[in-house]
């Protein structure tokens, strides 16, 4: 997920925040300071009930967090990579590589989150019902209280059986072990999703008709993401069963077309942009290591009288070092999902720092229809193709 802040990592793994946890954490300390701490606690002063807020909100994100690390952790377990954690507005998000290697570990890796937030849920009333024995200050107990709701909340909806929630997880777990088919259960549970996603939308239609209060509007936004996540899920099965064994070396172009960082960008526009189908393109260094990408709405932006003598390295649009780089092995499915939706729809393919291919939106929508032809691509016909690590010389290519 972009626009994340790195917070440090958890048992080795990477914990990031994304910007609109700031967002939601605002509107929490804000509800707790001035309506949840005041109705079950009279009487403090303001500044107390801030403080407590914080506190508060300040658990309820360590709770989440318990949440997102219990996935990650039994996904470990199981030999599943775990890339990082991120929270963000909804909750968190577990980013995984790879698959669970059996339905029962896919199961567990599903139902760790959600028990944890029941457990989590179990602790805080404990320490409520501990506070409140013990005369704690109603404040304490009241913050509590709000934590054990709200984590039991969290635990049930996460429980709710449609894919992307954990529950919908657990149904395509469930029926895969049942069924022996995992594609056909984790569609299965991406339909439940959106029938689930569409059923929230019209609960939040129904409150806010009925009590004139506009509260409803959250399950509405909350049922449209989770009708699009579903979608998205059900998207990723079917490419994943079309693409399964197609790497990115069967698909990718060879030799890459590219750009020199010494050229200039009247040479390039030229000899290279205009006579390939790309709106963004490698560019290579002298050494012919890989410099970045410059893409041809950052070419325009050059004015016209100066494309002559500015290089192409001077305006790279892309850096190497955020360039997405692309290895032959990795299989096209894993690189699919950013090709068909992110912003560049091309990304170098490299060995050892070198540019081998590029591999671009196309080359994906096209290994897909040839899949479902029941053929691979054949690169052996095709007058583009060289054998795949060598680099022509000529800049001009
Ligand atoms: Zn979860």
């Amino acid at each position: 997920m972009r626009q994340t802040v790195r917070l440090g990592r958890l048992a080795g793994i990477p914990v990031g925040v994304h910007w609109s946890v700031l967002v939601i954490m605002l509107l929490l300390v804000q509800g707790l300071a001035d309506v949840i701490l005041p109705r079950g606690a009279r009487g403090y002063a303001p500044v107390v009930y801030w403080v407590v807020a914080v506190v508060v909100a300040v658990l309820f994100l360590a709770a989440l967090l318990a949440h997102e690390l219990a996935h990650s952790l039994v996904a470990r377990h199981y030999g599943v990579r775990v890339r990082a954690i991120t929270l963000w507005l909804l909750g968190g998000v577990s980013e995984l590589d790879g698959e669970a290697p059996h339905a029962r570990a896919d199961l567990l890796i599903a139902l760790a989150g959600p028990l944890v937030s029941l457990a989590g849920a179990g602790v805080f009333a404990a320490g409520a019902a501990v506070a409140s024995v013990l005369g704690g200050g109603a404040l304490a107990v009241t913050g509590l209280v709000w934590l054990a709701v709200v984590n039991a909340i969290l635990g049930v909806f996460n429980l709710l059986p449609g894919a992307p929630l954990d529950g919908g997880r657990v149904l395509a777990a469930v029926l895969w072990w049942v069924r022996g088919d995992r594609a056909a259960a984790r569609r299965a549970a991406g339909r439940v999703g959106m029938v689930l996603g569409g059923v929230l939308i019209a609960a939040g239609f129904v409150e806010v008709l009925l009590t004139a209060n506009f509260s409803g509007l959250w399950l509405v936004v909350l049922g449209w993401f989770l009708v699009m996540a579903a979608r998205a899920e059900t998207v990723d099965v079917m490419l994943r069963k079309t693409l399964a064994g197609i790497r990115v070396g069967d698909v990718m172009t060879t030799p890459a077309v590219y750009g020199y960082t010494s050229q200039s960008v009247a040479d390039f526009v030229a000899t290279v942009a205009r006579r390939h189908p790309h709106r963004i393109f490698p560019v290579l260094d002298l050494d012919g290591r890989l410099a970045g990408l410059v893409s041809l709405t950052r070419l325009a932006k050059v004015p016209t009288a100066d494309r002559g003598t500015v290089r192409v390295g001077e305006v790279v649009s892309v850096p190497v070092d955020r360039t997405r780089v692309l290895d032959p092995a990795t299989a096209l499915v894993d690189a699919a999902p950013a090709l068909l939706s992110g912003g560049h729809r091309l990304a170098p393919v490299v060995i050892d720092g070198r540019l081998t291919g590029i591999v671009t939106h196309r080359d994906v929508a096209r290994a897909t229809e040839l899949a479902e032809l029941g053929v691979t691509p054949d690169r052996g016909g095709s007058a583009e193709t060289t054998s795949g690590t060598q680099i022509p010389a000529d800049p001009g290519r």
